[in-house]
């Protein structure tokens, strides 16, 4: 697949159901805008609970539970990634955002998949870097439970496989380490039916939140592969 540039820097928000494919659209879209890179915050708490951090064993009841884990602690952890990634200044703190200009350099593009997750999170990342589109991914439940109980990760990268439609080269295998495929442990029917209630009580004022700014954007589709496109094509329009 040919890779392309942007033209504009693009700061982008994932926002959908569990499962719904957050994960893999930002790993299609990173192939093929090589200057996007992505910060999961699932991923990012996953990493904390495995490595045993002080915050990973605190967020760990909250996710195996299908609870968000308290604004405060994620704010905390995205803070410091954004930070050691320099989109946002090092001087920049939860309670004193004291947000620079965000840089204009297309270089400077990047992708949230999974936070903001409530309106709460949303005012607070606006006072540290405004966010130029929100991307709402709609795919129905029954399509999305049903993917929920092919789905298999490779903890340790994040990467993302179905058995269905995206399945891995080797049968439970990691296609580039070859390292054993798991399930996640939030991945059981009843959990997941209360991560998506939660969902369903947080999403509709974070994205009107969005939607007030001016920089809501709708797809949707019954699988990955429907919604890509679609979503390569509106990138193109707005920032290549
Ligand atoms: P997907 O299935 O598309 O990966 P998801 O919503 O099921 O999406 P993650 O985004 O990986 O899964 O999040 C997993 C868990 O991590 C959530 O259920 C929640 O407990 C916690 N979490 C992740 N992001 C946040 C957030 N922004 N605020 C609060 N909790 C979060
Ligand atoms: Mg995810």
């Amino acid at each position: 697949m040919a890779t392309k540039e942007f033209k504009k820097a693009a700061r982008i928000i994932l926002v959908g159901a569990p499962g719904v494919g957050k994960g893999t659209q930002a790993e299609r879209l990173m192939k093929r805008y090589p200057q996007l890179s992505a910060v999961s915050s699932g991923d990012l708490l996953r990493e904390g609970v495995r490595s045993k951090t002080p915050l990973g064993r605190e967020a760990e009841t909250f996710i195996r539970s299908g609870n968000l884990v308290p604004d405060e602690m994620i704010l905390k952890l995205i803070l410091n990634e954004l930070k050691s990634k320099r989109w946002v200044s090092s001087q920049s703190s939860v309670t004193d955002p004291s947000p620079a200009e965000p840089s204009k350099s297309p270089s400077a593009s990047f992708i949230l998949d999974g936070f903001p997750r409530t309106a709460m999170q949303a005012s607070r990342l606006d006072s540290l870097i405004p966010i130029n589109l929100v991307v709402s991914l709609i795919t129905p439940v029954n399509i999305i439970l049903s993917r929920i109980a092919s789905r298999w990760v490779h903890a340790p990268s994040g990467r993302v496989y179905n058995t269905d439609f995206n399945a891995p080269k080797a049968a439970g295998k990691d296609d580039i380490t070859g390292e054993p495929l798991t399930k996640r442990t939030d991945d059981d029917e009843e959990t997941w039916r209360l991560r998506l209630r939660k969902f369903d009580e947080t999403s509709q004022p974070l994205l009107e939140h969005y939607d007030r700014k001016g920089v809501l954007w709708t797809v949707k589709g019954h699988s990955s592969d429907e919604i890509t496109p679609q979503l390569f094509q509106e990138l193109e329009s707005r920032f290549g």
